[in-house]
């Protein structure tokens, strides 16, 4: 109890690099004095990284592991840590040293300055494909512009969060879970500290195409609406333009212009039908989005200070 710095590190199959990334994490902690601890979250490795673990929590009092049963997945791995760590200030960082370990005195630096989140916001990726680049680019930009929340572009979730967000984070039951929504969502006062992000020290990703199209499923579920509500949009323009197709095809015949045969009243009335289901299924989505918000169990509110009430009822839970 009583640490100044957590860093959470999840591990996934990461023998090839782990050591390294240890020394240098370990490098850094102790240069920057205070009390600290390195939680691994072994997310069900089964390469070397469960021994390599074990060794060195048996070397190092500063050092925790928990090992998961199974593969359970990096957001579920980061939050098992957050869950865990008891420091004043928790930091969440790879264990491939693609985001350096030297950044995080300067993230001390600004949560000292009283920034309850201060996250790394990637100016270069190095030694990524094209491929990964151009989608993680493209789905940032996408979310950016379907979500109520806003989150940052560019930013993954290497940041550091203060101790008040992590009680805010486990208080927060949802089990799909895109953490840097969330806590983009929390608010408070968020900072950016910009980085290069390297290359892989060693290894390869673990991120497969299956498990980020299951991240951005996430964000995009988790943080927006808009998507449920598109059929309603759409179902109106289509009903709107079928009537009016109808209507002037009516009045061409009437006025006795052109002789328009009935198939085509037939075709208009067909895709006015398929305006109102959709229409329809807009409206069953506004259902489903208001149960996914109760379902979710988010405060209804978070308040950052509360003056003349006392220390009682500090968020919007019951
Ligand atoms: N990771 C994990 N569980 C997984 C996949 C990845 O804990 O199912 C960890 C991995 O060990 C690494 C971090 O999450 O510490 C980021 O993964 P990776 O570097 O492979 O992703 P990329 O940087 O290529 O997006
Ligand atoms: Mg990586």
């Amino acid at each position: 109890m009583g640490v100044t710095c957590s860093v959470i590190v999840p591990v996934y199959n990461e023998a090839e690099v782990l050591e390294q990334s240890y020394g240098r994490l370990r490098t850094v902690m102790e240069g920057i004095g205070g009390s600290y601890e390195l939680i691994f979250v072994n997310d069900g490795s089964a390469d070397g990284s469960t021994g390599i673990l074990r060794g060195i929590c048996a070397a190092d009092p500063h050092c925790r592991a928990i090992f998961f049963s199974r593969n359970f997945g990096h957001q579920t791995a980061v939050t098992a840590g957050i869950d865990a760590a008891c420091g004043d200030a928790v930091v969440i960082i790879d264990a491939d040293l693609q985001d350096p370990p030297e950044l995080i005195p300067v993230m001390l630096e600004q949560w000292r300055a009283g920034k309850k989140v201060v996250y790394g916001k990637r100016i270069e990726r190095k030694g990524e494909t094209a491929f990964k680049k151009l989608t993680a680019s493209v789905f940032y930009r996408v979310l950016a512009s379907l979500s109520e929340t806003e989150i940052p572009t560019d930013a993954g979730d290497f940041r550091l969060i203060d101790r008040e967000i992590c009680e805010l984070l486990r208080n927060m039951p949802e089990h799909n879970r895109y953490l840097r929504g969330m806590i983009a969502w929390v608010g408070f006062e968020q900072a950016a500290v910009e980085y290069v992000r390297d290359e892989r020290a060693a290894g390869v990703t673990k991120y497969t195409l299956k498990k980020m199209l299951r991240l951005a499923e996430d964000g995009l579920v988790s943080f927006s609406s808009k998507p449920l509500r598109f059929a309603l949009g759409s179902g109106v323009v289509v009903c709107a333009v079928s009537a009016a197709a109808a209507l002037l095809t009516l009045i061409l015949n009437l006025a006795g212009v052109t002789e328009v045969s009935g198939l085509y009243f037939l075709g208009w009335a067909l895709m006015f039908v398929v305006g109102l289901t959709q229409i329809f299924l807009g409206i069953v989505g506004m259902y489903i989005s208001r149960i996914c918000d109760e379902v979710r169990g988010r405060p209804r509110y978070i308040a950052s200070e509360r003056i003349g009430f006392g220390e009682a009822g500090k968020d919007g839970e019951e």
